[in-house]
């Protein structure tokens, strides 16, 4: 699927704009991406008609390519789909703050109970646990020795059938303890039936949480919409648990809950151990469904570093064949605002074969303090540098005047080659950031 996404980059054509010709393939793309990472397939259907109305007409940001424009168009729209910020957990005016955990049998819910547990207990919180799941044998015994673990208090009843008599009568014990949080660890069933609804509901009833969180395996795929609606409908959840994203699952459950139910995704489980707990990131999980390794902060950064009026008089220079060492000089210092050469490179999908970028640095450092070493004019008007002037200049920069000799005649190739674009629409620096 990475594979399929970069794709994208090469079937953007053109440059100036995103029309709806040239981003018409890569629509098609985005579409069995997002179908191939498991998000519902209307919830793709809507979503690529806003790409698709979003990117036409769009001016491409120099310095970048359309394909990149388009890959960070998509990853906002994804963000905001999941929810723009971080969803946070409530805390009550009155302690304890109530937490209800729903999902189906094997989801992660007493893990993730534990999980949460630790993590409040780290941040000076209080926690107390509850294991009201009745049904399984070992259940209450599993959190017991969870609880012990990270010596977080457990509630159980061992022998009791009573699911909402343990949650009542627990949520007092952890009062008495001045627990800040109350985490109710509940019963799951193989699939969604009324008697769990019924249950859940009369716990709900007893214990009025602030919180009810629907912990959903990540690895079901197509059926989390459904499963969350009909949760959701029972209960009317407040927030989601994405458990098991250390599996090989892009994760795209996520999105189709957030776009179907509407409720946020709050934390995600990455792991069996108790630390692999981490609050919900959007940008994160977009990355993973998109698996664009880092385009989308290169282009941030290339927003940031290039000035628009710059690349619009750069394009004349370039045009008129006006291009020259001062010209060349304040490109490189642009590219160098976006940071050391090796971190761009490796955002890009497939750089990671590109070898050791020391010596391209220290070669554009080098081209740096040669230009810095000549007078405006000499800038301006490279022709009038001889040998006198090419040996004060390399002194000056601490090279050789071989060297000087080099960059003169690069610059002189680029000149050639700039020449021949500035018949077409060429908006970019070649043999720079073009690619
Ligand atoms: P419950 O039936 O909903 O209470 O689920 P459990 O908490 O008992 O978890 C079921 C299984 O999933 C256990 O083997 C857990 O170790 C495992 N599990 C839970 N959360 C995660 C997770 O984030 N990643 C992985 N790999 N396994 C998990
Ligand atoms: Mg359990």
């Amino acid at each position: 699927l990475g594979t399929r996404f970069q794709e994208i980059f090469k079937k953007v054509k053109g440059h100036g704009k995103l029309s709806e010709d040239n981003i018409k393939s890569a629509l098609k793309e985005v579409r069995l991406s997002l179908l191939e990472a498991d998000v519902n397939y209307k919830v793709v259907k809507e979503f690529v008609n806003k790409i698709k109305e979003k990117a036409v007409g769009e001016e491409v940001i120099t310095g970048i390519n359309p394909g990149q424009q388009f890959v960070k168009i998509v990853n906002d729209e994804l963000v905001e789909l999941l929810g723009g910020t971080n969803a946070r957990l409530t805390k009550s005016a009155k302690n304890p703050t109530v937490i209800m955990l729903a999902g189906l049998q094997g989801a992660g819910k007493t893990t993730f109970a534990a999980k949460l547990a630790k993590f409040l207990k780290k941040k000076g919180e209080r926690p107390y646990l509850v294991g009201a799941d009745v049904y399984r044998p070992a259940a209450m015994k599993q959190l017991q020795v969870l609880g012990e673990q990270i010596d977080v208090p457990v509630h159980i009843q061992e022998g009791s059938k009573d699911a909402r008599g343990i949650c009542s009568d627990g949520l007092n014990v952890a009062k008495e303890n001045n627990a800040t949080y109350v985490i109710l660890d509940t019963a799951g069933r193989l699939h969604v039936d009324e008697s769990l609804m019924e249950e859940l509901k009369d716990i709900k009833k007893a214990t009025r949480p602030q919180e009810i969180l629907l912990v959903v395996d990540a690895m079901i795929g197509q059926d989390a919409v459904n499963l969350a609606e009909s949760f959701n409908n029972s209960l009317n959840i407040d927030g989601v648990v994405l458990t098991k994203l250390d599996g090989d699952t892009r994760g795209g459950a996520a999105l189709s809950i957030k776009a179907v139910v509407g409720k946020p995704i709050k934390f995600i489980g990455i792991g069996e151990k108790i630390d692999d707990i981490e609050l919900f990131h959007p940008e994160r999980l977009v990355s993973r469904i998109l698996g664009m390794g880092d385009v989308v902060s290169l282009v941030e950064k290339a927003q940031e570093a290039i000035d628009e009026d710059d690349a619009k008089s750069l394009e004349e220079k370039i045009k008129n064949q006006s291009f020259d060492l001062e010209d060349f000089l304040k490109q490189l210092q642009n590219i160098k605002k976006l940071g050391p050469l090796g971190g761009i490179l490796k955002m890009l999908p497939g750089a990671g074969q590109l070898g050791d970028l020391a010596p391209a640095e220290k070669e554009m450092k080098k081209v740096e303090a040669v230009i810095q070493s000549m007078t405006r004019e000499e800038r301006k008007k490279p022709e009038i540098l001889k040998a006198s002037r090419k040996k004060r200049i390399a002194k000056g920069s601490g090279v050789e005047v071989s060297d000087v000799n080099k960059l003169l005649k690069q610059f002189d190739q680029m000149k050639q080659v700039m020449k021949m674009f500035s018949n077409g629409n060429f908006p970019q620096m070649p043999g720079m950031m073009g690619g």
